[in-house]
């Protein structure tokens, strides 16, 4: 049997429509608990050696359930879990990879909320972060590297400079120090960029932006590639001994590597984060995602080339002092390798002029909605240093050419003439 392809995958990998009543929409499974049967049942549900029977929505539902294999279809991975929201995805993955302790590298260029958890939250609880302005600088990452070093952590595509990271060098460079990959791939999506045929390891979505593409639900996705080796020692959260995943009458220990092996990282994120702290998908939401998934790539291919001409529309604009969307960068080696379909939806500029004119394109704009949110059927604005990513300090955000005269567009799916009408009467206006 051939591989189904992305465009067939997204439509049906991961459900069975004879296993639920030939529905052909996934049913929504609304409900916080599933009948255990009888106890001989019960046992076998709760260790895990009943596939396609759940026991309680926490630690699984079936709605979520076919979503996650999509994706890991989709991806080319081993598994994927899904959880409420893009910033419990990067949590959880930097949780399981460094517990107990450790450092991670990652670029200053990244989304606000990231950068503040790497900057503020982690090192509170011993996870410390190594940082390069550049993420390509390849012999500044090296020299970072430490005995206690636990992983690699970038965006595919920068929020919001579009800077692209050159996965299969960074995964060769982290594989050599044996640690993992981690890409956030959310302004891609799966459908631009797959980072496991580059090396990554691990993938962390927002899956409230391209990949739902409507803007109505928050979620997130983990989605490990299954090709790590976990038992290398510099990991012991995944070679020790759990308690729960052993069987105490029968003598059994079992650690997550020795139970799962090179599936251990999503079990594990599903056993210790999603069912202990929470932060739980809930089916309606999963259902709303998938239906946003099946048209994702119709709706990329769109906004890609809408996105195109609305740079090229910008960058000859005499309001515009200059346009951040690798996509046109004609000379980056980076874009025909990555991003033979296009880069992605969004892209920013840098307004001439001072804040005055900001306030002023933002409050005459139509069709473009004034919202904090990327990935949406609609068109989107926003000033980056006064809301995304207004948790950056400017010595930082300096670096990256982010300053208060920057925009950030997210292109949607209307008329391009539309769009560019809108933006050149708002410009113009900007600037009377
Ligand atoms: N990663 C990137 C690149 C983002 O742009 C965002 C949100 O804007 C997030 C993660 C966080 O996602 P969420 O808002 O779903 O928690």
């Amino acid at each position: 049997m051939t591989q189904d392809k992305f465009d067939t995958l997204r439509i049906h990998a991961g459900y069975k429509p004879e296993e639920n009543q030939f529905a052909s929409s996934v049913p929504i499974y609304q409900t916080a608990a599933f009948g255990l049967s009888n106890t001989e049942v019960a046992n076998q549900i709760v260790a895990g050696q009943q596939p396609g029977r759940f026991d309680y929505s926490r630690d699984g539902n079936p709605t979520v359930h076919v979503y996650e294999q999509r994706i890991a279809a989709l991806e080319g991975g081993i598994d994927a879990v899904a959880v409420g929201s893009g910033m419990s995805a990067i949590s959880f993955a930097i949780f399981n990879v460094a517990e107990g302790g450790g450092r991670i590298i990652a670029p200053t260029n990244i989304y606000g909320s990231t950068l503040d958890e790497f900057r503020n939250f982690f090192p509170k609880y011993g996870i410390n972060f190594d940082f390069v302005d550049e993420v390509n600088d390849f012999d500044r990452i090296k020299s970072l590297i430490q005995d206690d070093t636990k992983a690699i952590y970038v965006e595919s595509v920068a929020n919001p400079s579009t800077e692209i990271a050159d996965i299969e060098t960074l995964a060769t460079i982290a594989h050599e120090a044996g640690i993992p990959l981690i890409v956030d791939n959310t302004f891609p999506t799966p459908y631009l960029l797959r980072p496991f045929e580059y090396g990554a390891d691990i993938v962390v979505y927002s899956s409230t932006k391209g990949i739902n593409g409507h803007g109505n639900t928050l979620s997130g996705l983990v989605v490990d590639h299954g090709q790590f080796d976990w038992s290398s020692g510099k990991f012991p959260q995944f070679t020790e001994e759990e308690f729960n995943l052993g069987d105490e009458e029968q003598g059994i220990h079992e650690s997550f590597y020795s139970k799962f092996g090179a599936a251990a990282f999503i079990k594990r994120i599903r056993m210790k984060y999603v069912r202990l702290l929470g932060s739980v998908l809930g089916p309606i939401d999963a259902y709303f995602v998938m239906l946003g998934l099946e048209t994702i790539s119709e709706r990329l291919t769109k906004q890609v080339a809408s996105t195109t001409a609305i740079a090229k529309f910008l960058a000859a604009n005499e309001h515009v002092e200059r346009v951040y969307y690798s996509g046109i960068e004609a000379d980056n080696p980076l874009v025909p390798k990555y991003f033979p379909k296009g880069v992605g939806s969004v892209l920013s500029f840098e307004l001439k002029g001072d804040e005055k004119n900001i306030a002023k394109l933002i409050g005459n704009v139509k069709i473009f909605s004034y919202i904090p949110n990327i990935g949406d059927a609609k068109s989107l604005i926003v000033n980056p240093t006064r809301t995304t990513h207004r948790e950056i300090p400017a010595e930082i955000r300096q670096k990256h050419a982010m300053n208060n005269q920057i925009i950030r567009l997210s292109i949607g799916l209307e008329d391009i003439d539309d769009l560019i009408g809108d933006l050149d009467q708002a410009l113009a206006k900007a600037f009377e």
